[in-house]
């Protein structure tokens, strides 16, 4: 059994919580130019590493909120808690962070906010 610290609420049993698996998944935008193989790439491929991964997790029996967990698979540690919307701020948290494929793909390129030139053009 997993104790999870719960940002909002504090040590808790692993019984009160959801995973909702990996975290730092960037949905790509609605216009944009991905191909269908890409796009199948953000829904479907998922992580599943033998020591540090980047999850959700949901206090789901307690305060209902969302919250990112930095976790070894292999001993089950709980190395960092931050909040969505935020990264990892311990040192193997971030490199787990960006060292990961999906830095790199058309889904998280396409997620990004599109510029818009003086002129009022899309970039
Ligand atoms: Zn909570």
């Amino acid at each position: 059994m997993l104790i999870i610290p719960c940002p909002y609420c504090g040590p808790r049993d692993e019984i009160e919580f959801a995973c909702g698996g990996e975290a730092h998944i960037a949905r790509p935008l609605a216009k944009n130019t991905i191909t269908d193989a890409e796009f199948a790439d953000y829904l479907f491929i998922r992580d599943n590493p033998k020591g540090v991964f980047l999850e959700r997790w949901c206090h789901s029996a307690g305060c209902r909120r969302w919250f990112n967990v930095a976790r070894d698979t292999v001993t089950h540690e709980i190395i960092e808690v931050y909040q969505m919307g935020s990264t990892p701020k311990k040192a193997i948290s971030k490199t787990s962070y960006s060292s990961s494929w999906r830095r790199n793909t058309m889904a998280e390129k396409a997620a990004k906010p599109y510029k818009r030139s003086k002129s009022g053009r899309v970039k």
